[in-house]
Order: structure tokens, then sequence, then C-alpha cells
């Protein structure tokens, strides 16, 4: 275990009062990257009571390890519409930045507005690309990390808490 359910929780409230000051009168569309944000976009958007749409992107960049492949593939065959309107893009953990470098140029070349990045979870290692997220849940050291969303071979995604998986499980 590393981070609990009731630590997480209450820092979604932190989280979504952060984004609704910033996105106050703002109409919002929110890109969440499947399927490792699924818990953490339901979870956090529940608590930001504004007009918004939800759309969901799958991206792969792992292929069922726990090595980033550094591709990254988009899986689906037409992109929600992000032309002229302020994003939120969620994503469950940022690690070497190349999966949220590589959306961010997606949603630029559809012409979106403005986008913030907000991941629940960040590596805290050296990162080229995309240092920080606008807004980060917590930093975390240089594990491989499942539950909540995040995913070892399809498992674990509904943990509801963060754990570091053991070598033995690998
Ligand atoms: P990046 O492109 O920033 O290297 O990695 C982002 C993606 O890799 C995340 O969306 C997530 O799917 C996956 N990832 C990175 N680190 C971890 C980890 O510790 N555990 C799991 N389960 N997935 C990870
Ligand atoms: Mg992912
Ligand atoms: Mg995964």
């Amino acid at each position: 275990m590393l981070i609990d359910e009731a630590v997480i929780q209450k820092r979604l409230d932190v989280l979504a009062e952060k984004i609704l000051e910033d996105f106050q009168g703002k109409p919002l569309v929110v890109v969440a990257l499947l399927k490792g944000a699924l818990l953490f976009m339901a979870d956090l958007l529940r608590r930001i009571p504004v007009p918004m749409e939800i759309e969901c992107i799958s991206v792969a960049s792992y292929h069922g390890g726990t090595e980033t492949s550094g591709k990254v593939e988009f899986l689906d065959r037409t992109l929600p519409d992000v032309d002229g309107r302020n994003v939120l893009l969620l994503d469950d953990i940022l690690d070497t930045g190349g999966t949220l470098h590589a959306v961010i140029d997606k949603l630029n070349e559809h012409g979106a507005k403005e986008i913030k990045t907000c991941v629940l979870l960040t590596k805290d290692i050296p990162r080229e690309r995309i240092r920080e997220a606008d807004y980060t849940g917590f930093v975390i050291g240089d594990e491989f990390v499942v539950g909540y969303g995040l995913d070892y071979q399809g498992r674990y995604r509904n943990l509801p808490y963060v754990g570091i998986l053991k070598d033995s499980a690998i």
C-alpha cells in the first residue's frame, strides 16, 4: 500500500476546488485517457459541479509490461471535438511524459484553445517533456504502481488504493 483510499479521496477535494476556481465560467471539455484514468475521472469530476462534456480517448504505450515502449499509439478512429475549447486532460500517472506530450500535440493540432493537464500521480524522475502537470494529486518515487485505475497486465485497476507491485506478482 502506498496511498490509501481515504487519502486519495481527500486529495481529490483539494484538486477539484482548484480546478473549479480556474475554470469558473469557462465551458469545459474533459478528455480522460482510458483506461488508467477511469476511477480518477469518476471520483474527481463528480466534485466539479460546472457544465462540462466528458470525452475519453484510448492510447497505448505500455503493451502490458512494466516498461514504457516510448511510442504512443492512438487507438480511436476519431478524436473528440476540441476545436476552440478549453480542455482538461486527465491521466492516471505522469512518468516519462511521452503520453501527455503526444496527446497535447494531437489536441493542439485539432484546435484546442487551452489545455490544462491533471494527473493523479507524478513520478519523481527527471523529464524533458512535461516537467509537471497543472494539477497533481501525489508525487511518488520511481516504482511501478497499480490500483485506482492503474493496471499490471490488465489487473488491479479496481483496487481503491494505490500500491507498489511486489516483484513476486510480476
Ligand atoms: P509516460 O508516457 O508518462 O511515460 O507514461 C504514462 C502512462 O504509462 C500512464 O498513463 C500509465 O498508463 C503508464 N504508466 C506509467 N507508470 C506506470 C506505473 O507505475 N504503473 C502503471 N500501472 N502504469 C504506469
Ligand atoms: Mg495510461
Ligand atoms: Mg497500463
